[in-house]
């Protein structure tokens, strides 16, 4: 009578694994895990993994008005127009940095 505990355990390991969608945890790794160490620990460890949406944030870009070209870092003027003999002032704008 181990068969049907051994596919209940497995059933619960592989649920288990499906949490780990969207966390930095990987489906190999969350489902060895629940497998050898019980699907409690597994679920223990895919809830203590960080998740992806974290490492979403908001940074300032300054973009050149003329030549569209973006600088992370605030500058007086575009490099490349002042290259040109034109002093462009740069717009700040805040985009969305995925990593
Ligand atoms: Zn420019």
């Amino acid at each position: 009578m181990i068969a049907p505990l051994l596919i209940t355990y497995i059933s619960a390991s592989i649920l288990v694994t499906l949490l780990a969608t969207g966390r930095r945890i990987s489906f190999a790794g969350a489902f060895i895990t629940s497998l050898l160490m019980s699907p409690i620990i597994g679920i223990i460890a895919i809830l203590k993994s960080e998740k992806n949406i974290s490492i979403k944030h908001y940074s300032t870009r300054y973009v050149c008005p003329v030549c569209n070209i973006e600088y992370s870092q605030e500058k007086e003027c575009c490099d490349f127009c002042k290259e040109m003999g034109k002093e462009i002032k740069l717009e700040s704008k805040r985009v969305l940095i995925y990593e």
